[in-house]
């Protein structure tokens, strides 16, 4: 599936340049995005219509269909990197839109010709739902209790899903169903409930779900009574819905970062924004050390989601027999780094971080503080929807055992490989998915090596210091999980274990990003191995060494300050993003 690196100068995200480019300054009122048309929809709980028509208007979901099927998708990273660019602006409108990519990727798993149907029904801009969860039954998929009959000349689907994106206004959805009573892990299938196909006055909605973030997004319950589609709408074979299912949160997961670190923009452009100008008797925060500190530190969580990102979504093309442990390890430490982030910004910010609406935000632009605290609402939500946080630490308490069985470690060139500025990928190959890995991560397997990659007598010593002593704590965590029991119900202490292993694995894809880099163009943050410093001493302080330094943080508070300072992101990715 590697195809020859040509690089990003060959044009491959030149997709998400033009989408930047496209969406225009959202300082600007008449932006298609418009930062204060953004925040006075949020408060009044309204859906982003136009947002979404001009979007759609552009074709961003051409970039959801694979270019086997017709569309424009092959290296994951131009879709993600797009999706990051909306949820900078608006993250109802990334969350809206971006459904679509949720809601056909069972199709792409299935593949065959589901697969060309869904290309037809994305092709049209109209949005596609994923129905998954029902109320009451929250994560545990198997209890679904929606049927779908299947027959020789129709499907009849009946039940219920709650809550759902986009359940009233998609014009189709893969909804997870019971088709055998008998129970077991063969008993659900997947069916393609077109409205267009179905006889609507057998659909029905539950009233519009008023939440904390998203405000504005269709949010809400649907109804399916007797529902007929055709036998053609099975998704996959049948009994195999959980399967593809599961398979394809494999893919969702490392995607889901995307609107984290949009949000993560967000919340550092106005912190930065903020602490450039006086604020009344404590003059400028950039100023003050303990506020220097806490903002280094959040550069540092920003960079840190920006590396499970990079890696989640690579792995996903280089290694898809492993992102069942990948998946949830990204998934589990991504949103959780931005919920850190959020609340340390917050406390920095004080009063202006809880001001809702467009006015009384000093000398910044005035939606600064209402997109702020919209965006620390709005990306709380990631955390729970494609598995919470729990069902993904659970995953690793399972993985653990591959973890441990013993495999040689593979070449570090190979494993860096698809971190390089320079690879591409023409596409996701679906079949290589695995619903458990052989060996578990092979990222997390080579962190020996990059600690002792990184002491090359170039790099800094505290960032040397403090990858040894994460590579230390992997050593310690694996003699330790040798110990745990084997259990259905996991022990509350796996969930601990597990937890750290995210913490280890997010200092290894910090280490894995810096080690493919080597010789890349600098990117704004400059060619220093300060952000790794700051990066891999914040995982450790998570894991219980020191906090980060002060000069640690000092150089890349400063460092952050210039490319923002710039007009540019903060951001690893040198050209491959744009500040919007
Ligand atoms: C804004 C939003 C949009 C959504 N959109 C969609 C959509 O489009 N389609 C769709 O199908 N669903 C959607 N959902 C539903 C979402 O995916 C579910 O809410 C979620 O998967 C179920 O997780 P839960 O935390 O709500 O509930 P539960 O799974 O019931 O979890 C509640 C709590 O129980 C505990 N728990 C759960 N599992 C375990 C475990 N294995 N071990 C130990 N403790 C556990 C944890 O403390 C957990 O936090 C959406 C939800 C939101 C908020």
């Amino acid at each position: 599936m590697t195809a020859v690196a040509t690089g990003v100068g060959a044009g491959t995200l030149a997709p998400v340049r033009a989408f930047d480019a496209f969406l225009g300054d959202p300082a600007g009122d008449d932006a298609v995005i418009s930062t204060s048309r953004s925040v006075l929809l949020d408060e009044r709980a309204a859906f982003p219509d136009d947002e979404i028509g001009a979007v759609t208007a552009f074709g961003l979901q051409r970039w959801y269909i694979p270019a086997a099927h017709g569309g424009a998708f092959t290296d994951a990273l131009v879709p993600l990197l797009m999706i990051r660019h909306l949820a900078r602006r608006d993250f109802t409108v990334a969350a809206a839109h971006g459904k679509t990519f949720l809601g056909a990727i069972c199709a792409w798993v299935a593949d065959g010709s589901i697969a060309t149907r869904m290309a037809g029904l994305v092709e049209t801009g109209r949005p596609v739902s994923w129905g998954l969860t029902e109320r009451g039954r929250g994560s545990d998929l198997s209890r679904s209790a929606t049927t779908a009959r299947l027959g020789a000349d129709a499907v009849r689907v009946d039940g219920g899903k709650w809550p759902i994106n986009n359940a009233v206004r998609c014009r189709a959805m893969t909804v997870l169903a019971r088709s055998d009573e008998r129970g077991g892990p063969r008993s659900l299938s997947l069916v393609l409930v077109d409205k267009d196909e179905a006889d609507p006055a057998t659909i029905g909605y539950e009233p519009k779900v008023a939440s904390h973030g998203l405000r504005g997004a269709n949010l809400a319950g649907i109804r399916f009574e007797g529902s007929v589609v055709g036998p053609d709408t099975v998704v996959g074979p049948e009994g195999h819905g959980l399967e593809i299912v599961l398979k394809s949160l494999q893919l969702t997961r490392p995607f889901t970062t995307g609107l984290s670190m949009g949000a993560v923009d967000r919340a550092l452009q106005t912190a930065l924004d903020a602490a450039a100008v006086p604020d009344g008797a404590h003059g400028r925060l950039l100023d003050s050390p303990t506020a220097r500190r806490s903002l280094g530190v959040a550069v540092a969580d920003a960079l840190l989601v920006e590396c499970l990102m990079l890696v989640g979504v690579r792995s996903a093309h280089a290694v898809p027999a492993e992102m069942a442990l990948v998946s949830a390890l990204v998934k589990f430490l991504g949103p959780d780094t931005a919920d850190l982030l959020f609340r340390d910004l917050t406390r920095l910010l004080g009063a202006r971080a809880l001001v809702v609406g467009t006015e009384a935000s000093g000398a910044l632009h005035p939606s600064a503080f209402g997109a702020f605290q919209k965006a620390a609402r709005d990306s709380r939500v990631v955390g729970i929807f494609d598995g919470n946080s729990v069902v993904n630490l659970n995953m690793i308490v399972n993985e653990l055992p591959n973890q441990l069985r013993p495999a040689p470690a593979p070449p570090l060139a190979e494993v860096l490989a698809p971190l390089r500025a320079d690879a591409h990928f023409d596409a996701l190959d679906t079949t290589a998915l695995r619903l458990v890995t052989r060996h578990g991560s092979r990222l997390l397997r080579s962190l020996p090596a990059f600690v002792d990659a990184l002491d090359d007598g170039r790099t800094s010593r505290a960032a040397v210091d403090a990858a040894r002593w994460i590579g230390r704590e992997y050593t310690a965590l694996l003699a330790e999980a040798e110990t745990l029991p084997r259990q259905s119900q996991p022990d509350p202490l796996a969930f601990h274990l597990a937890e750290r292993f995210a913490l280890v694995f997010g200092g290894a894809c910090a280490l894995a990003v810096h080690l493919a880099r080597a010789g890349a163009v600098p990117g704004p943050l400059g060619d220093s191995d300060v952000w790794l410093a700051a990066v891999l001493e914040r995982v450790a302080n998570r894991l219980g060494a020191d906090p980060v330094q002060a000069p640690v943080a000092d150089a890349l508070l400063d460092a952050a300050a210039r490319a923002h300072a710039a007009g540019g992101a903060v951001t690893l990715l040198g050209s491959w993003t744009e500040r919007s």
